[in-house]
């Protein structure tokens, strides 16, 4: 993603319509993000997906806490309810993850299909992880797993990537009614 184009997907979140409190909320983050990206981040110390649960579930917009990994929304979600699984470890290959972890990986991605499909009865997924800045990772260096809901006439993939559709829910409402349904989906 090339300069333009974040700050395009950055724009975005500044349609009319959008409460303002949220954008302030977020714009910290989204910096963190849109600033250096990829080579902003150096280690643990300065990674988005190491700092998040260090922060309230409301601000880092985590849906789910596990023992070894969490669900959170993507900032820059490719539709309402993009989510991301990662690992608390700081790692960057799927290969580096424990027996354990892989596991609870899995079962947290499995779990947040079954939550999507309850609250926003997506008609089909995307799931993947981009392995390396050629592959693709924004964050190449701290393993995620997207999770992309998908219905019928949203698009073929690559006008989603490019940041073209308008996301109309917020990013707190939609966190808010995830975590709610999490438990309740077994
Ligand atoms: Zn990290």
């Amino acid at each position: 993603m090339n300069e333009q184009g974040v700050a395009s997907r950055q724009d975005d979140f500044e349609l009319p319509g959008v409460p303002d409190a949220f954008q302030r909320l977020w714009t910290p983050h989204r910096l963190a993000y849109v600033k250096g990206g990829q080579q902003q981040v150096t280690g643990e110390h300065n990674c988005p997906f190491c700092e998040a649960p260090g922060r309230g579930d409301a601000e880092s917009l985590i849906v789910y806490r596990g023992a070894l990994v969490y669900a959170v929304l993507n900032l820059f979600p490719y539709n309402p309810g993009h989510l991301l699984v990662c690992p608390y470890r700081h790692v960057p290959d799927y290969t580096d993850l424990t027996v354990a972890e892989t596991a609870e990986f899995a079962a947290v991605s499995q779990q947040a299909m079954r939550v999507l499909r309850a609250v926003s009865n997506p008609s089909g997924f995307n799931l993947g992880m981009n392995q390396g800045e050629t592959g693709g990772a924004g964050i190449a260096s701290h393993l995620h797993q997207h999770i992309v809901p998908r219905w019928g006439g949203d698009g073929n993939f690559l006008p989603i990537i490019a940041g073209t559709k308008a996301i109309t829910q917020t990013l707190g409402d939609v966190r808010e009614q995830l975590a709610g349904a999490w438990g309740s989906h077994g």
